[in-house]
């Protein structure tokens, strides 16, 4: 450990963080997840990231990698193991004007690249946060306002730049290194720390975003009227509903649809939101033209021991009628979470199954419940929660990496299918034999 030390003093360039430094306390902090790290490594180079990474393997301690900050399983800080910070990587190079190709350093944050390429009139599809990192939400999908025409952010991902397990800096493409290239776009942050993205980005316009609600006493008939709608609705639609917002009046908060129309000919516009203003009665509408940068919003940092309890799955064409009667009629009770359900397929479920790890490109429809509370509240709220799921269970398949709070063997095998976890092992025992990247969702390097 020693010698592992002093070689990273030595190699290290950007700071190196230990308890009773002055920014020890919030730098040791990820956005839902406190911790008590020995090391907080913030590498300003790619050199840096190896000798970061060398540093934790060599010192036997866990190893926490940070883009964002965001995941919310809290894998972005441990305790007395190593951090690895990557925020200071956050450059958005445009490398080929005529491409739309852009280089984005792995610890940027959406809000960065949005801010970047505005003035270029490009886009990159991606979330609905600023403060949310490239590096999290792009390894495991990437669901954002451009979703149904442009596809998950992992979807626009042309290369990547890697610092694997050993230390060695590794390109990946579709002819370089291309099951690592098929396993980064999907498995996570299991396969080492991605120093650089390319993107291929999209010319974009300002955009119509808002939002519309209805009464929660309508809540069956606009869900069912709009997964049907959405099922031919055009690919610049994307859009999430929101109900049983507890800060909103729970059972009786509006039915929000929140969407987004990509392009700015209202007409267009008007065409495809008009079908989603006569679901119900239409008690807020708000839509509005808007620069694509400006609809993204901050993520709200939670108090101090507010817990966010997130869950997810996958709606197939099949079951979409069975899980929004679920879910509204959970909606309506006391002790429903706050539910929110996000249009996918699109462009999503145009690219063929095994093109990426991402594992359910066929589904209509991701949803989520979020429980937020102390932890007594989130104690109590979950046999009610179980049972929620219980009921969705046989209605819903896999998991939404990006959505779970949870990191248990059971959350792993929803959110791999065995068939693409034994890919993305075998990956593994390539480029990470130790598992050395173990906080995440973990795919193991053993044989089955
Ligand atoms: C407020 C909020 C809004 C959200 N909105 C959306 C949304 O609209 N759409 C959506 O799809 N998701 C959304 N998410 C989920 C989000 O995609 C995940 O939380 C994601 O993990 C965040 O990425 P991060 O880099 O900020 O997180 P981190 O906690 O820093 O990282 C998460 C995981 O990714 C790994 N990782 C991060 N960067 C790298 C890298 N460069 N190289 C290797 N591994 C890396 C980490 O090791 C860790 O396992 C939202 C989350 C929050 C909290």
């Amino acid at each position: 450990m020693s010698s592992a030390l002093e070689t990273l003093r030595r190699d290290f360039g950007g700071d190196i963080i230990e308890p009773g430094a002055a920014e020890y306390e919030s730098a040791s902090r990820a956005l839902l997840a406190s911790g008590s790290p020995a090391f907080v490594l913030r590498p300003e180079s790619v050199g840096d990231v190896q000798a970061g990474v060398r540093f934790a393997a060599g010192s036997g301690l866990a190893l926490s990698v940070r883009g964002g900050g965001h995941a919310f399983a809290g894998f972005g800080t441990n305790d007395d193991g190593v951090v690895i910070d990557l925020g200071r990587l956050a450059q958005v190079e445009i490398i080929d004007k005529d491409r739309h190709l852009v280089r984005i350093g792995g610890g940027a944050t959406w809000g960065q690249v949005a801010a970047a390429l505005a003035p270029h009139g490009l886009a990159i599809s991606s979330g609905d946060t600023r403060s949310v990192g490239v590096g999290g939400l792009t390894l495991t999908g990437g669901i954002g306002w451009k979703v149904r025409k442009y596809g998950l952010a992992l979807d626009n991902v042309v290369a990547v730049e890697v610092v694997t397990a050993d230390g060695q800096v590794v390109r990946a493409a579709g002819e370089e290194n291309p099951e690592l290239f098929w396993a980064l776009r999907g498995g996570g942050g299991n396969f080492g720390i991605v120093t650089a993205f390319e993107f291929a980005a999209h010319p974009t316009t300002d955009v119509f975003f808002g939002k519309i609600s209805f009464p929660a006493a309508e809540a069956a008939g606009v869900l069912q009227g709009w997964a049907e709608y959405v099922r031919t609705a055009p690919v610049e639609l994307t859009s999430i509903v929101y109900f049983a917002n507890p800060f909103a009046g729970g059972p009786n908060a509006p039915v929000e649809i929140h969407l987004a129309f990509d392009g700015d000919d209202p007409e267009l516009a008007a065409q495809a939101i008009d079908p989603i203003r006569r679901l119900g009665t239409v008690i807020g509408d708000d839509v509005a033209l808007k620069p694509y940068a400006d609809v993204l919003v901050d993520g709200a940092t939670p108090p101090p021991g507010i817990r966010l309890v997130t869950r997810s799955a996958f709606a197939d064409k099949e079951s979409v009628s069975d899980v929004l009667r679920i879910l509204a009629e959970v909606g309506a009770s006391e002790r429903s979470p706050f539910i929110s359900v996000r249009s996918v397929g699109g462009a999503v479920s145009r690219v063929p199954d095994d093109a990426t790890a991402y594992a359910y490109r066929q589904a209509e429809l991701m949803l989520v419940t979020t429980t937020a509370g102390p932890e007594p509240v989130i104690q109590a709220a979950a046999p009610a929660l179980e049972a929620i799921w219980g009921r969705l269970a046989p209605h819903v398949i896999g998991a939404y990496a990006n959505f779970q709070a949870s990191a248990t063997e059971a959350d792993v095998a929803a959110i791999y299918p065995a068939q693409t976890y034994e890919r993305l092992a075998a990956v593994k025992r390539q480029y990470d034999p130790g598992n050395l990247f173990a906080g995440n969702h973990n795919v193991r390097p053993q044989e089955a």
